[in-house]
């Protein structure tokens, strides 16, 4: 990234860049020329399903899995050659965090955590309290939720530059989900670029700004949130006050650039369309309408169009 301030060229680091990263386990296929570029400061949300290769290319950040071929550097150091750089301003929170369940909290901060700059007991403690983690219970009596707790407040306290995260709330309820996303806000607005994965799309709609979809290996598409969601279909129903016009309507919406399945139901005209909505609203301007309900387009339609094409479901305006 650039910027050119006075006439002076300021570079500044990318936090991730991937270059044709390849990772095969023996013949099978982990991850395919995968080019990632990531700005400092950024929070961007890798999703996929099962297989697709998220855990594969985080794993690659930390030299914990080493590439085919390609390379990726992480605030301009080689993931390979200076891996030991590297790690010491990333953390990583793995999906599925092991920690001997014999020790407590505190015993397991002690282990993995205290050992960093600048992690001291009252920001773990603070961490913590925000969680609503007791740190002085055994790892091992823990509910699901509560050890990923440890894992996040293992994560979120030694102020790392970045922040590598698998499937970081699997497990929470809604209202730790929502103290999670502060917690990335505060360390983003302080300058951490944040990388996580997740299956929630609605998460990562609220957290992230970007957004890379992975599918077979590949990063399908990366851009924006609010681009790809803009570019995803809107489930919508009309209702024309006479159902003399259902036919005609249908067919008039049948034109609109971008349309899917168009059809009659139960007295309204149901469809799907890609884009934006100003050509449905004028192809609707000449008929009276009882009704019209368009959904939002999230992220998660988003991501089903990557997958499945323009093929949807016939299912309701929501
Ligand atoms: P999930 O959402 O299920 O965690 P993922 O998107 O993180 O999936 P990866 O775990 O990176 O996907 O897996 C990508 C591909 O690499 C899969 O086909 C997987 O079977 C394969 N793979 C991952 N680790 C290994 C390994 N150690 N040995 C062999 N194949 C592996």
């Amino acid at each position: 990234m650039r910027l050119l301030l006075s006439n002076i060229w300021i570079v500044e680091e990318l936090a991730i860049e991937a270059r044709s990263l390849t990772k095969s386990y023996g013949g099978a296929r982990g991850i395919v020329d995968v080019d990632l570029r990531v700005g400092p400061g950024q929070v961007l949300g890798l999703v996929g399903a099962n297989g697709a290769g998220k855990t594969t290319f985080m794993r690659t950040l930390l030299d914990f899995v080493r590439p085919t071929s390609g390379a990726v550097t992480v605030f301009g150091r080689d993931s390979r050659r200076d891996s030991v750089a590297v790690r010491q301003v990333t953390t990583y929170l793995p999906g599925e965090l092991v920690i001997p369940p014999r020790l407590t909290g505190w015993e397991a901060l002690g282990r993995f955590a205290f050992a960093r700059a600048g992690v001291d007991r009252s920001r773990v403690q603070d961490l913590a309290d925000r969680l609503d983690l007791d740190l002085s219970r055994k790892v091992g009596d823990l509910s699901k939720g509560n050890k990923q707790k440890v894992g996040l407040v293992l994560a979120f306290a030694p102020r790392s530059r970045l922040l590598v995260l698998d499937e970081p709330t699997s497990g929470l309820d809604p209202l730790l989900q929502r103290e999670f996303a502060a917690l990335v806000a505060e360390w983003t607005a302080d300058g951490a670029t944040v990388l996580l994965s997740s299956h929630v799309m609605a998460e990562v709609e609220q957290i992230a700004q970007q957004v890379a979809l992975m599918r077979e290996g590949r990063i399908q598409v990366v851009d924006s949130i609010a681009t790809i969601t803009s570019q995803a279909r809107r489930r919508g129903r009309v209702t024309p006050r006479s159902d003399a016009d259902l036919s005609e309507l249908a067919a008039a919406l049948a034109t609109v650039p971008g349309m899917s399945a168009v059809h009659v139901d139960d007295g309204a005209v149901r469809f799907a369309c890609a884009g934006d909505m100003d050509a449905v609203v004028k192809a609707l301007a000449a008929w009276p309408l009882r009704a019209l309900d368009v959904a939002h387009a999230d992220l998660e339609d988003a991501f089903f169009f990557a997958y499945d094409g323009p093929d949807v479901e016939d299912g309701p305006a929501r």
